[in-house]
């Protein structure tokens, strides 16, 4: 299925297509708010878009500065070229240290490496500690967005959930009641782990050290009581210097929820006495995502989800419609880079109204790359005959005025006598959701011309 027929699945609860829209309005909304705030917000993105050019065009040496750095601080770094590289190298670690209990802070690379079905393979158990990614793990469900991983869940749904799997009492959805009972199972599995994996969302090649920003605080508890630390970092994630992390921190949280600071902007360059820290530094198709022109700048993302909270599109299809770990607009980019065949109805899964690109805040110009990507793909995937002869006769008609005229006239007067099955009918997915307009007597021109000949 593609796109359209996953997104029918998701438009069936029409109540919950409309929260699900304005929930994410509202984060939006939040986003706008506290980015006015700021002034000079424009310059700060201007300045976020040029440091992460600077790092794309020298990534090999800032990503060897990185790793001589972070050996100097102790860390154990390893190179991933791709997914199993990476699922490997955790598990040779977990193995080497017996690790049957490992708890995991949120890490959209972990998901795209489909790291906790790999370890829960081999035995071992895996918790997503951020309160949505546990969410979505207990309902066995990937995320649907990449900072609200639940969001497509109700209150009421979670509340069933947690009876389920956590013997939690009825409450009616109460957030207060589910938090804290979330809270009490979470703790427990803090205390019994062997091993913490946390995600990267900046790596600094001046000093070695890595930032992973939370609102939960999970990474850090996760980490400050396992022996072991794995951090697990897609090669993107390099910043330059230390001072570069002001320009990143103020964009991404202000971007994704709103709020001025993430509550917790962990830093991390060593591990505490008598621990162990790795850090797995991941490819997996960046390099060749690197190497198309037009698409480079996707690299620039720094997982803010504000693209997302912005897109028509997403707010009323839902994350699972795009079936890609990255949804939304830039998911849609990244995603037909990895497997054009599986994602190329993605591109076409947008108005390309440019919002997605206006909240960006390291400038991306997604809906230029969503529209370049459907050249790619019309090129080179094999289209619908009947779509092909339509655009093909469409081609001839738009090229001559001549030809437009007349067409224009057949269609009104066909528009007006035709039974309307011919367009509102199961055959016709244009009409499913659509409505034609009135259809007037005379065209615009036609209509010009009198006028002005009346004066
Ligand atoms: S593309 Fe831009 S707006 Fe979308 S998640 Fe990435 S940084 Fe945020």
């Amino acid at each position: 299925m593609g796109h359209a027929e996953k997104a029918e699945i998701f438009n069936k609860d029409e109540a919950k297509v409309n929260w699900h829209d304005k929930a994410l309005w509202y984060v939006r909304e939040k986003r706008d708010a506290s980015a006015h705030k700021v002034q000079g917000w424009e310059y700060l993105r201007e300045l976020g878009s040029a440091i992460k050019a600077n790092v794309l065009s020298n990534l090999d040496a800032y990503l060897i500065q990185f790793e001589s750095n972070a050996k100097k601080n102790g860390v154990n770094v390893h190179w991933a070229s791709n997914a199993e590289e990476h699922n490997a190298i955790v598990h040779k670690i977990l193995e080497a240290h017996q690790a049957k209990k490992v708890v995991k802070s949120k890490s959209m690379l972990t998901e795209e490496c489909h790291l906790n079905p790999y370890l829960e393979d081999r035995g071992i158990e895996v918790i997503d500690t951020d309160l949505g990614e546990r969410i979505v793990q207990l309902a066995k469900e990937p995320p649907s967005h990449i900072v609200l991983p639940a969001i497509h869940k109700t209150k009421e749904e979670v509340d069933i959930l947690f009876q389920e799997h956590l013997g939690t009492k009825p409450s009616n959805g109460n957030p207060e009641y589910l938090v804290s009972e979330a809270r009490k199972h979470l703790r427990d599995k803090f205390l019994k782990a062997d091993v913490a994996i946390t995600g990267v969302n900046f790596a600094v090649a001046d000093t070695g050290g890595f930032v992973v920003c939370t609102n939960e605080g999970n990474a850090d508890m996760g980490v400050h009581l396992a022996k072991v630390h794995i951090a697990c970092m897609g090669i993107e994630k390099i910043i330059p210097k230390e001072k570069h992390l002001g320009v990143f921190l103020r964009l991404l949280a202000r971007s994704a929820t709103g709020q001025p600071i993430t509550t917790y902007s962990s830093h991390f360059n060593k591990a505490e006495e008598s621990k162990e820290m790795h850090i797995i530094i991941v490819d997996n198709g960046r390099t060749e995502q690197l190497s198309r022109e037009d698409f480079r700048a996707s690299l620039h993302c720094i997982r803010c989800g504000a693209c997302m909270n912005t897109c028509p599109i997403y707010r009323r299809s839902g994350g699972h419609s795009y079936d890609a770990t990255i949804p939304g607009p830039i998911g849609s980019i990244l995603s037909p880079g990895m497997d054009m065949k599986k994602h190329s109805s993605l591109p076409f899964a947008s108005t390309l109204c440019g919002s997605c690109s206006n909240v960006c805040p390291v400038k991306i110009n997604i809906h230029e790359q969503l529209y370049k990507w459907r050249q790619v793909i019309v090129k080179e995937q094999k289209q619908p005959v009947v779509k092909k002869s339509i655009l093909k006769v469409a081609g001839v008609v738009l090229a001559k005025p001549s030809f437009y005229g007349f067409a224009g006239k057949s269609a009104r007067f066909v528009l007006k006598y035709a039974p309307k099955f011919m367009i509102y009918n199961k055959l016709n997915a244009w009409g499913k959701a659509r409505d034609l307009p009135e259809v007037k007597n005379e065209n615009f021109d036609a209509w010009y011309k009198k006028r002005n000949k009346n004066g």
